[in-house]
């Protein structure tokens, strides 16, 4: 039996995500908390609701893709929320990035209504989710996730067990903090190059090509020789990770040097009101304080 898929947070990741499973033949019911989201998915052949109730209610997989941990409660729990449409057999997988201790927390919350729940974040930016190779970290139940792999493959390429609720989320924070990292490194040597007067595209094309690669240098750097600046991922989403990551850490007295570091740029690049910006606009923190402009 076909299953039918619910669809809550229709964003930058949601909406291409959701055609995804459209293009793959599953009947897909859509709800996002403005119109925008909705009015695209529903000229391409999806059934619009009117609250994460009445998804859950028609569908017997629900998918979230929201920003934060407040946000996936407020969908899972809160009034007009999928609980209320609980019943065995139900499954919640929420692909948003959030906190493991709160995503274990709605688990738990949400299996005392008979729906099952899969932490399920994911890498590979706008350009992944709208190829459909996302890599999918998964937590949760291992039999739930055999029956809903077939979902995860309309969305993307690597799908990972990660281990019990929450393990999902923890492998998405090891991620977040490599590609923080990447991006600084990246951002760093593109500063150096105009220092040192060398041409900033000569340096993608030679580094891509090399040991020290990475998704920013060949995803980002680019952006930012032109100046682009528009998000594929947002600054604030980023700086939502670095800070689950470090309280994370924090609760085990671990130190993440290089994580904090990056989290501090990021607050200056905020600080000059530009959390909307992709996260290239790293680049602009380490220009300021170099006084040149990668270009
Ligand atoms: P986005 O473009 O900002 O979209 C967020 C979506 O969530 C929008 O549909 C928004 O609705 C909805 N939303 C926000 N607050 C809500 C609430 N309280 N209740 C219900 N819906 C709410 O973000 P995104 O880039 O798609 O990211 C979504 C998640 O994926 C985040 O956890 C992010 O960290 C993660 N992620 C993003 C990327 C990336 O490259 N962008 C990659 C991997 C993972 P409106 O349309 O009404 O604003």
């Amino acid at each position: 039996m076909t299953e039918r898929i619910g669809f809550i947070g229709l964003g930058i990741m949601g909406r291409p995500m959701a055609r995804n499973l459209l293009k793959a033949g599953y009947p897909l019911t859509v709800w996002n908390r403005s119109r925008p989201g909705i009015d695209a998915l529903a000229g391409e052949g999806a059934a619009e609701a009117s609250c994460p109730r009445e998804v859950a209610e028609r569908t017997d997989v629900v998918i979230t893709m929201v920003p934060d941990s407040a946000d996936v409660e407020q969908v899972a729990l809160g009034a007009g929320g999928i609980i209320e449409a609980g019943r065995p057999g139900l499954v919640m997988i929420d692909m948003s990035t959030i906190s493991p201790a709160v995503t274990r927390r709605i688990a738990s919350r949400l299996a005392e209504a008979g729906i099952e729940m899969l932490d399920a974040p994911v890498s590979g930016g706008d350009t992944g989710a709208i190829a459909g190779t996302l890599s999918i970290m998964v937590g949760g139940s291992e039999a739930t996730l055999a029956r809903c792999r077939p979902i995860l493959e309309a969305m993307g390429r690597t799908i990972t067990y990660c281990g019990p609720s929450g393990a999902g989320q923890t492998v998405k924070l090891c991620n977040q903090i490599v590609g923080g990292l990447n991006n600084l490194a990246m951002c760093e040597a593109l500063v150096f190059a105009v220092k040192a007067g060398v041409n900033p595209r000569t340096v993608i094309e030679a580094v891509s090509g090399g040991a020290c690669t990475s998704w920013a240098i060949q995803n980002l750097a680019p952006k930012i020789v032109e100046r682009d600046f528009q998000p594929g991922f947002k600054v604030v989403h980023q700086q939502k990770d670095l800070r689950l990551a470090l309280e994370e850490a924090d609760k085990r007295s671990l130190p993440l040097p290089g994580t904090s570091l990056v989290h501090q740029l990021f607050a200056a690049v905020e600080a000059d009101g530009l959390g909307g910006e992709g996260i290239q606009s790293l680049v602009k923190a380490l220009e300021k304080l170099a006084g040149v402009r990668v270009e």
